[in-house]
This record gives structure tokens, C-alpha cells and sequence, in this order.
């Protein structure tokens, strides 16, 4: 018999492709052999980021249309996901038959993904399926739970709210508002439709999958786990512990900051990166470099070339010049390395999962400034729960003020209790993924299952 044959293929952005790479290196690492879906926009963008001799020769990368024109919006997440339903599944079908009718490649053993409608695909060709969550296990129970929030007049049956209000999914979960329930955290209704309707027919479907996994651990969500026992938390899955690099980035890493990082003193940098996603309006965008040149420490700020809506220079007049000597400014930053430097103090986060996971993983505390989909959530598990971050509030004109983000990095970096919290959650997440640990249990679980 062959190695165990995976195919990976996940919603195509930024922060689901990251940790699927990072699941697909370690079945690398248990023999697995894998073949990487990327649509091809991302593929390209993929490929443009690495230099010669960085390509991964562990994994093989395929690529296949999206469903969509050259130049439509991918950062459009309705109109993506309905074209990705639409065309994905099909040509992932395509690609399996091509792959298992040839005499020269293994055959696909197993399909992993975070779209129920490619793990479909499993029963229909005979083929193992696992379903793989990218978020936290609070949204994943939530998701579990639509049903039971129509039947108890939570929710409308097209997920509008009935009234806004505050929730709990169980006694041992955080209070939640309604209005922060995923599907409404988007910033238009049609998206918010779209996204309501696709949550509860992939739920449907991955709970059909043979293995459904989620990038989460017990120790980090012990209530939420517990509405889900059929799920299996892996997480977290992080780069750095099974490669020391990134890959299936669409940025180039500008690693230069890493030197500067260098020349910092401990814990002295405010991290500020805000994921692949988020968007600022000039005003805001000017107000957060303020408060960063207000708050008189170091700092290293992600600016993505597409963060502002407007393309002209957004940063205020004279602020290079003023911040120069305690400042850098990278398009993309290798993340994961950054947040495991020494000189990092504290993250400016948008509370995306991935920059989630990763920030505990190194015990950095967070200051929350959550921008749609699940990072409410992600926020309030962060500053409800563990405790180990502050949230950034809005004035009332809906602008984080340069005063706010001043005031909160001195609160943050006086504040003990979050410091020790930050701590002892890093060392229970590395306990939970350490030989014998929870999660590291779950994996090989699922590794021998999955074979069998
Ligand atoms: N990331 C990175 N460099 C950056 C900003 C982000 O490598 O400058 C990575 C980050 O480490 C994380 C991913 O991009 O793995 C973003 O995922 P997340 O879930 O945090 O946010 P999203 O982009 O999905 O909103």
C-alpha cells in the first residue's frame, strides 16, 4: 500500500489557508502525502511571494478557478463564497478522479477541508473525510446551535435577530450580545444573508464528516468544547513549531523588521496588525498613527498596500519624520516570528483566530480592536474569559481616538494580573500540544484513524 494521500483544500483567504498549510506540514510529518488546493488567484499571489529555492517540496500545489473574473473583488466575502459553492466542489471532484485514475500518483486517501460542500465529495467516491475549523470552538458551538436559537426566538429563521439582547449557549459560556452572533458581525446585509445561509448548510455538512477537527484546545475552550464533544481540538497549529517559516502567504514578509526588533530593549514594541481583511477610513487610519506616536513607545505597524480605502498617502503630515527613530512600518510582517520576539510588549490586534492563537502561544497580551466575522467573539474570549487583554473602545463618532489608544497601552503594560494570566495560558497551550498532552493526543488519534 501507498502513504496516506490528503487533499487540502480551504475557503480561499488568507486565514484559512494559513492553517491549513500548517495541518498539511504536520501530516507531512506522520508520512502523509498532500496535494494543496489553491484557487488560482491565490496561487499566483502565493507564488510571487517566495524566492528561489523557497518553494515547498514537501507538498504539492495545485490550482483551480475560484468561479470568479480576473477582476472581481475576492475581499467581497459574498460574492466569493457563493462563487466558491458554486464552482470549488466541481472542480476539486475533477481533480480527485485525475489524480485516482492514473497509474502513476497514490490515490487520494482522504479529503480535508473547512467547506462541507467539497467534503461532500467523501461518501460519493468513497473517500475519508475531515472537517477542519479554522476558528475558535465558541463560533463553531454557536454555528451548532442555530436551530435551537430559532426554536427559542433568539433569531429570526433567516438570522436576523428577533431582539438584540444578551446570551449564553450554556452557564459555563461568556455572555454574548446577539448583535455579535458571526453572521451579523459583516459589514452589509446582503453578506450578512449570505453568510447566515452558507453557516448552516456547511454546518449540515461537516457534521457528516468522518473527523471534524478544530484549531482550538481544551485548555483554551473547555464550555465551548463541551456543547461539541464531536468535535476535536488539534490546535493551536502554529509554522514556527514545525517549520521556522511561512508559507502560503499572499504578502511578501518583509523580515527586516526582525533586525529592528533586535535592536529593541525587552519587552519595550507594540505590535500593531490588523490580519488580511481589515479596512480603515482615513480618519481612523490617521487617529491610530497618533495614538501610536501618543503612546511614546517603540512600535512595528503592519500597513497592508490595501488597508486604506482611499490609495493616497493616509498617514499624517510629518509623522515619518516624527516617529523614526522609534518606529517601523512593514507591508506584512513574518508574524509569527514578531510575536515570538522578546522585545514584543503588547499586540494591537484585530482578534482574527490565527493572530489569536498565536499571541497566547507566546504570551503576549492583547489590546482588542475586532473588525467583523467571528473577532467580536474572539474578543470577548480574550478579555471576558481568559482576562489576558483590554478592549478599544469607540468614541461617539465611531472613532477609536488617539487618547483611547494611548491610555489603554499604558493600562495594558501597568497591569500585572494580565501579564501573569498571558503567562499561564502560554504554558497550559504548550502543555496541550507537547508529547502526551491533550491536543497532541487528538492529533495522532485522528492520524491513526484517518489511516484505517
Ligand atoms: N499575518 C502575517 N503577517 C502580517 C499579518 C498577518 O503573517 O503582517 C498572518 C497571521 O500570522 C495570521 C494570518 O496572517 O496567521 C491572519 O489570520 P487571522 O485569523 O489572524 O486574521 P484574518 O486575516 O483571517 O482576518
Amino acid at each position: 500500500m501507498g502513504k496516506p494521500h490528503a487533499i487540502v483544500a480551504p475557503y480561499p483567504v488568507q486565514g484559512h489557508v494559513i492553517p491549513h498549510m500548517e495541518l498539511s506540514h504536520r501530516l507531512v510529518n506522520c508520512g502523509f502525502k498532500i496535494t494543496f488546493v489553491n484557487t488560482e488567484y491565490n496561487h499566483k499571489r502565493i507564488a510571487a511571494t517566495l524566492h528561489n529555492g523557497q518553494e515547498d517540496n514537501q507538498i504539492h500545489m495545485v490550482a483551480i478557478s475560484d468561479g470568479l473574473l480576473a477582476a472581481e473583488d475576492r475581499n467581497d466575502i459574498g460574492k466569493l463564497t457563493e462563487a466558491v459553492i458554486r464552482v470549488l466542489p466541481r472542480e476539486v471532484e475533477t481533480l480527485i478522479k485525475n489524480i485516482n485514475g492514473s497509474d502513476n500518483q497514490d490515490d487520494i486517501t482522504c479529503i480535508i477541508s473547512d467547506m462541507g460542500w467539497v467534503l461532500e465529495l467523501g461518501p460519493k467516491m468513497g473517500i475519508q473525510t475531515a472537517a477542519f475549523f479554522t476558528m475558535g470552538a465558541g463560533p463553531v458551538a454557536l454555528m451548532s446551535n442555530i436551530t435551537k436559537l430559532i426554536d427559542t426566538g433568539i433569531i429570526n429563521p433567516d438570522g436576523t435577530l428577533i431582539k438584540d439582547q444578551i446570551v449564553q449557549l450554556s452557564t459555563a459560556m461568556p455572555a454574548m450580545k446577539t448583535s455579535h452572533f458571526i453572521w451579523l458581525c459583516f459589514h452589509d446585509l446582503n453578506t450578512q444573508k449570505i453568510a447566515f445561509d452558507s453557516t448552516v448548510k456547511n454546518t449540515q455538512l461537516t457534521e457528516c464528516a468522518n473527523w471534524i477537527l478544530c484549531n482550538t484546545s481544551y485548555e483554551l475552550e473547555p464550555a465551548a468544547l463541551a456543547l461539541i464533544p464531536n468535535v476535536l481540538p488539534i490546535g493551536p497549529l502554529l509554522a514556527s513549531s514545525t517549520l521556522g517559516q511561512s508559507l502560503g502567504h499572499f504578502w511578501p514578509e518583509d523580515s527586516t523588521c526582525l533586525t529592528w526588533l533586535n535592536q529593541q530593549p525587552a519587552r519595550s514594541v507594540v505590535y500593531v496588525a490588523f490580519g488580511s481583511f481589515t479596512i480603515f477610513d482615513c480618519i481612523q487610519f490617521h487617529e491610530l498613527a497618533l495614538g501610536l506616536e501618543l503612546s511614546d513607545k517603540p512600535f512595528l505597524w503592519v500597513v497592508r498596500p490595501d488597508m486604506t480605502k482611499e490609495s493616497s498617502d493616509a498617514y499624517p503630515e510629518g509623522f515619518h519624520d516624527r516617529v523614526a527613530i522609534r518606529a517601523q512600518m512593514v507591508g506584512w510582517a513574518p508574524q509569527q516570528k514578531v510575536l515570538s520576539h522578546p522585545s514584543i510588549a503588547c499586540f494591537i490586534s484585530h482578534c482574527g483566530w490565527n493572530s489569536t492563537l498565536e499571541s497566547v502561544s507566546n504570551g503576549v497580551p492583547f489590546l482588542c480592536w475586532p473588525y467583523f466575522a467571528d473577532q467580536f467573539s474572539n474578543q470577548s474570549q480574550i478579555c471576558d474569559v481568559w482576562k489576558v487583554g483590554l478592549e478599544l473602545n469607540k468614541d461617539q463618532s465611531g472613532i477609536v481616538s488617539q487618547k483611547e489608544i494611548k491610555e489603554k497601552v499604558e493600562k495594558l503594560l501597568g497591569c500585572d494580573g494580565i501579564r501573569t494570566r498571558i503567562s499561564e495560558l502560554k504554558e497550559k497551550v504548550t502543555k496541550s500540544l507537547s508529547h502526551g498532552g491533550s491536543s497532541s493526543r487528538n492529533f495522532e488519534m485522528f492520524v491513526d484513524g484517518i489511516q484505517k
